[in-house]
């Protein structure tokens, strides 16, 4: 079985000193934490096991092992690594890599947005994540800033995605039915469902992803969501209503490569919006050096 091979036997407190708490989700906690015989640092997301009774925390028990049977599948230098995880009476621990440097939200918002040259390397990093993972028929279903982690601080070659809570399977048409993400980041197929328009289809693909990225990418570069609002109905309403526009001052001076690029993300029709792969071979992702950050 899948799960035997990453699981480890024991609790996790018998093989890691737990240190300083790194983030908060939902259900988890994220923290660092120290491999009690090596030394090694890792980070260990520990989620708690809730439920009224039995059979709810059963249920809880095993969609959490379903987010570890993904994550534990998929191995790529831009997907946060799961190295183990224990599974003890109150709490699920997944074990995985350290990323030190925070995630990119906050590295945005700290700098108002990034040059088209950062955001494009940035960019292509995740697109090539996504390139992997829809091709194991993986969708992550929550790509958002705050979902990229930087392995070290400041250093921009080191994106890694993280957070695979979300992440289903597609069936043998490349599909999937269940909905999950975060309102400013969902595409608008999952909207006019979410909406209750007549036309809308259950039925959702890797597609889903790419408009989030393409919300990633206008994030990255302007500093701000291209469709925003007081409440999630507002921006439900601008995600299916109004063309993303680059009005904005930040963007006037930005070569034509990265708005085209944009565009073809953030496209309504799901079947004509590009894929990782195409992505990838756009003009401004293409030619994206390396190329160390300045030091703040
Ligand atoms: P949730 O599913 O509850 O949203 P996440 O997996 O997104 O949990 O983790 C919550 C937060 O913990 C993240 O936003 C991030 O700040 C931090 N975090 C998660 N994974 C790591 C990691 N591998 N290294 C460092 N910090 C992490
Ligand atoms: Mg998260």
């Amino acid at each position: 079985e899948w799960w035997t091979r990453k699981v480890t036997p024991g609790t996790v407190a018998a093989k890691y000193e737990l240190e300083k708490v790194l983030g908060k989700g939902a259900s988890s906690t994220v923290r660092e934490g120290t491999n009690k015989k090596t030394g090694e640092k890792v980070a260990l997301k520990i989620i708690t096991i809730v439920g009224r009774g039995e059979k709810e925390r059963t249920k809880f028990r095993d969609d959490t092992l379903r987010e570890c049977e993904i994550w534990g599948s998929v191995h790529h230098p831009g997907i946060v690594n799961l190295m183990e995880f224990f599974i003890e009476p109150l709490q699920v621990v997944i074990v995985m890599e350290l990323c030190k440097g925070g995630n990119l939200l906050d590295a945005v918002l700290d700098r108002g947005g990034y040059s088209a040259d950062e955001a494009s390397f940035v960019f292509r990093q995740l697109l090539e994540g996504l390139r992997y993972l829809h091709a194991q028929g993986v969708v992550h279903r929550d790509i958002k800033l705050e979902n990229l982690l930087l392995r070290s601080r400041g250093d921009l070659s080191s994106v890694k995605l993280a957070d695979m809570g979300f992440a289903v399977r597609t069936d043998k048409h490349g599909k999937f039915r269940s909905m999950a993400g975060t309102p400013a980041y969902l595409a608008p197929e999952m909207v006019s469902v979410i909406e209750g328009w007549p036309s809308a289809i259950r039925s959702f693909s890797s597609a889903t992803d790419m408009w989030s990225a393409g919300i990633c990418l206008y994030i990255l570069l302007g500093g701000y969501p291209p469709f925003d609002g007081d409440t999630t109905k507002d921006v439900f309403r601008r995600v299916l209503h109004e063309e993303v526009d680059f009005q904005g001052r930040v963007w006037t001076g930005l070569d034509k490569s990265s708005k085209v690029l944009i565009t073809k993300l953030l496209t309504r029709n799901a079947s004509q919006r590009l894929t990782a792969a195409q992505a990838l071979r756009e003009e401004i992702v293409t030619n994206a050096g390396e190329f160390e950050m300045r030091k703040k």
